[in-house]
């Protein structure tokens, strides 16, 4: 349901404007794009799933109602965090506005936090926060995002998911040279730990053509409905 919301997500059309495919079209149809909304609200391949969920939920799909459709909120937090040029007080600064931002978000609804944390948390599992899936060596500003994780309660998504090692960079240093490889892994996706079963999926998707050094996280969510009861 997020992806519908925002138009994230593993989906052609979204892959295709990223030129991660070939062409925005869905298997069911040649022509016809593969959208979040094809999919939910349209697409044949689903039209079973759909006329269960619908009668399960007492109500047709239509676009306009599927905001009220959500069980659970999500909050997203976008973040830019200090680069390692930075100094420690304006990073320190940084982990302080979010901690604030999250003082005031209520813990039973989705949270995510995601972006640019100009960190490196590195490869080895470390408790249910990290997972097998970091890349390189941790440094200081990584030590202080598992810091900042575990007093918060959240895990980053991203290391959780098997992908291969030469795709799980996010982002590629200007100082990179076939001798000098500066490929790092420094943008998470954050989410409380209650909700990890949530994501089915987090990828990272190298040579999309973004205009930018660094490459898209892209995590898929599934969320609970609600019964919508009739008036
Ligand atoms: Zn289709």
């Amino acid at each position: 349901m997020i992806q519908a919301m925002t138009g994230h997500g593993g989906f052609s059309e979204y892959l295709y404007r990223f030129r991660c495919k070939e062409n925005p079209s869905c298997v069911c149809e040649s022509g016809v794009e593969e959208t979040v909304l094809h999919v939910l609200l349209d697409c044949p391949r689903f039209g079973k799933q759909r006329y269960d969920f619908e009668k399960s939920i007492g109500a047709r799909l239509e676009e306009e109602k599927l905001y009220l459709l959500l069980d659970s909120k999500i909050t997203l937090i976008q973040v830019y965090a200090p680069t390692t040029d930075a100094t420690d007080e304006d990073n320190e600064l940084f982990y302080e506005q979010l901690e604030t931002a999250l003082k005031h978000l209520n813990p039973h609804n989705i949270i995510l936090v995601q972006g640019d944390f100009n960190a490196k948390i590195g490869e080895g599992k470390v408790s249910d926060i990290v997972g097998s899936f970091g890349l390189g060596k941790r440094n200081d500003r990584g030590d202080r995002l598992l810091q900042f994780c575990e007093e918060h309660g959240l895990i980053i998504s991203n290391t959780h998911f098997k992908q291969p090692p030469r795709r799980l960079y996010t982002w590629k240093s200007p100082l990179h040279s076939l001798k000098k490889i500066v490929r790092n892994q420094i943008d998470y996706i954050l989410i409380n730990r209650r909700y990890r079963n949530s994501l089915t999926s987090v990828k990272t998707y190298p040579g999309a053509d973004i205009g930018s050094d660094h490459n898209p996280v892209v995590a898929s969510l599934r969320c609970n409905m609600k019964i919508l009861k009739p008036k």
